[in-house]
């Protein structure tokens, strides 16, 4: 049964490198505006199951339906982007050398049209979503601040608000807490639930602390299935999850 709040929705994706099986029959859904996590091993094909949700890799059977009828399994990554899927990657695209607002401004004319707000005025409305946004990933004061003069977590933010700029009703999340300070990362779970508000935010990571301050669902990938499904204290407690990951 799938619900009609489902925005996406994994059937039976299975995608093998030379006979081996990064991802076995992988089905699983996500709601809208819903947050959730995905946690699993080294190796279990967390990243590999972003790469087949965003077009990069394509899946030898299995489909993943975007809104109940598009499969995506048949678009390039640019066209998936399109239709509002952003996928935020451990390593930030700040430019350094710009300010806070400048590497908005940047993201938000590379939107549709790039260099075009290099030499035209930003609209009075592109402006109010760079201040919306700049609110959102709780960096409003540092406007003016240089890419370069940002913390490790600062960047990943501001990452975040470059992605929002290309308004997606999903954001795929890889690993945001990594290198992060304790303060730092209990501000980022803050941050990934707010935007879940308004969109669909998937999030893969290690950090327990992290998932715990996130307060949602959580699914555990092991060999490229999964293996528990639920609050973070039900698969903490199933022996299948204890064995294989937890069990340390
Ligand atoms: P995770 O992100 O959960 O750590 P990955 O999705 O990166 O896991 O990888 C899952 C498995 O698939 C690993 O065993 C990895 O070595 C393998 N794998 C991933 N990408 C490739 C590739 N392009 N070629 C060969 N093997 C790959
Ligand atoms: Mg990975």
């Amino acid at each position: 049964h799938i619900p009609n709040d489902t925005l996406l929705y994994l059937n039976n994706v299975t995608v093998s490198f030379d006979g081996f099986r990064a991802l076995n029959e992988l089905s699983f859904m996500v709601r809208e505006k819903e947050l959730s996590a995905i946690i699993g091993p080294n190796g279990a094909g967390k990243s590999t199951m972003m790469d087949v949700v965003t077009g990069k890799t394509r899946p030898d059977s299995g489909e993943v339906f975007f809104h109940g009828e598009v499969d995506l399994t048949r678009y390039d990554e640019t066209e998936v982007a399109n239709m509002g899927i952003g996928r935020k990657f451990q390593k930030p695209s700040v430019i350094e050398s710009l300010t806070v607002w400048e590497n908005l401004e940047l993201a938000l004319a590379g939107r549709r049209t790039p260099f075009a707000s290099m030499f035209g005025a930003l609209s009075s409305k592109g402006a109010r979503r760079i201040d919306e946004v700049m609110e959102l990933i709780r960096l409003s004061d540092r406007k003016a601040w240089l890419g370069a003069s940002l913390s490790h977590g600062q960047k990943q933010w501001l990452e975040i608000g470059m992605l929002l700029l290309q308004e997606p009703e999903l954001l795929l999340v890889d690993e945001p807490a990594a290198g992060m300070t304790d303060e730092e990362t209990f501000r980022t779970a803050d941050l990934l639930r707010d935007l879940a508000r308004e969109r669909s935010v998937v999030v893969v990571e290690h950090d327990m602390a992290f998932i715990r301050a996130l307060e949602c669902p959580v699914m555990v990938l092991h060999e490229g299935s999964v293996l528990a499904s639920g609050s973070l204290d039900h698969v903490q407690q199933n022996q299948k999850v204890i064995d294989v990951y937890l069990g340390r």
